[in-house]
């Protein structure tokens, strides 16, 4: 007798925190379930009060008909999953007609709570989906459906401060076939907008509709890559923006002609010689302070060995001084000697790399007056690479495009109730 009664009150107990916990209102928590894994919450209807219709969430007086039970996942309780069961009712509104009646703990179209879906939300920030639906007991698609409308919730809902420094690169998906465009705020590091793909076309979007005529006219500094097609894009939609060549991508530039002269030059070599320049990328590569005894030791055999690679060498580290001239003059000057030197080295690929320089050299010397750190773009894209490859390569842009949302752009999750 008093075991029973002392059962009773623990259920009750239970019933009173649950109810609680979801913050319910209109309706109350009848029973508590335990079935074979699953907590089961009985929720009704708390008398005669007022529900909310799902549309316009105005209070309806007269409740139409009362539909088939249904179900939600919401977080566990220590081991065991809960599930809300309710008969939802149909309400009367005055504005939209009848209408199913508004949940207070779940959207209109979700099979999870709120709680849950923010949950798994956070969670898929930090794991990939299919490592966020095993914690949660969910399935890879639940969390795909979760993360798309947390983000289409967020971009809606996020602010939107006046933007004056933004970065426009590109990330590869499925290992350099398919491209998209990403632009970041510079200042706030954070992400604007992700494009599918990196055509002009693919672009225009950002300024026509992310950004809109007035937010353009706030621009200052736009980064981007001497290969990219955009210059024509910022010309056109914020014509007062400085376009500046960013240090990240020159220094990519410059080391991909020290690399290719490299390679040509290993071809070159006889099978005997070869063995002592194997593994030699990064010699050339990392500054020379940072070289141990036997690599500078190295280094210095490779040098006599190879009189391009060694013009090669120098030539880099050479152009590297361009990034400490204070004075926009000296920092010309410093750059017109060093591409008339590369272009006297009799190696394409510098000669190469000078065409491109000259073609954009405005933006290249406005580094000078901006020295705006492209660290951010560059540990912002290595985000993304990580978010590609923690799953494995995302096969449609679609979802590839709502994860770097979800993980880069800073969006506010639903707000629950
Ligand atoms: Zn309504």
């Amino acid at each position: 007798m008093l075991f029973t009664s002392l059962e009773r009150k623990i259920e009750v107990l239970i019933e009173t925190f649950i109810r609680k916990q979801l913050g319910l209102k209109a309706h109350t928590v009848t029973k508590a379930e335990e079935t074979k894994g699953y907590m089961v919450i009985h929720i009704d209807r708390l008398g005669s009060r007022l529900l909310r219709c799902g549309l316009c969430r105005q209070r309806c007086r007269r409740v139409h008909s009362i539909c088939k039970p249904r179900e939600w996942r919401d977080l566990s309780m220590r081991k065991l999953p809960l599930k809300l069961r309710y008969r939802p009712r149909r309400v009367a509104c005055p504005r939209c007609g009848v209408r199913v009646e508004d949940f207070p703990w779940a959207e209109p179209w979700a099979r999870v709570t709120s709680a849950l879906s923010n949950a798994v939300a956070r969670l898929a920030r930090e794991l990939s989906w299919q490592g966020t639906a095993r914690q949660y007991g969910l399935n890879w698609k639940s969390v795909a459906t979760i993360v798309k409308r947390a983000v289409q919730y967020g971009l809606k809902n996020r602010s939107r401060p006046p933007v004056h420094v933004i970065g426009i690169d590109e990330v590869s998906r499925r290992k350099g076939q398919v491209y998209l465009t990403v632009v970041y705020d510079l200042e706030r590091r954070v992400l604007l907008w992700v494009g599918d793909d990196r055509t002009e076309e693919a672009v225009r979007p950002f300024f026509t509709e992310e950004m809109g005529r007035r937010r353009c006219h706030t621009l200052q500094v736009i980064c981007m890559d001497m290969w990219a097609a955009y210059a024509k894009l910022v010309r056109e939609h914020a014509p007062q923006a400085q376009i500046l060549f960013d240090r990240f991508h020159i220094v990519k530039h410059l080391n991909e002609a020290v690399e290719e002269v490299r390679r040509s030059e290993m071809r070159r070599l006889s099978q005997k010689e070869k063995v002592a320049f194997k593994r030699s990328r990064w010699l050339l590569l990392k500054n020379p302070w940072n070289l141990s005894d036997e690599q500078k030791e190295r280094l210095s055999t490779l040098v006599r060995w190879n009189a391009p690679i060694v013009r090669a060498y120098y030539l880099k580290e050479a152009f590297q001084m361009f990034w400490d001239y204070q004075q926009p003059k000296r920092a010309q000057d410093h750059l017109e000697k060093w591409m008339r030197s590369a272009m006297r080295s009799r190696l394409d690929p510098f000669k190469k790399f000078v065409r491109m320089l000259r073609g954009h050299l405005d933006g290249i010397l406005a580094w000078t007056k901006h020295r705006i750190s492209s660290g951010a773009v560059e540990g912002m894209n290595n985000k993304i690479k990580s978010i590609s490859h923690r799953s494995f390569g995302f096969r449609t842009a679609k979802h590839f495009i709502a994860a770097i949302y979800h993980c880069c752009a800073r969006l506010p999750l639903p707000v629950e109730r």
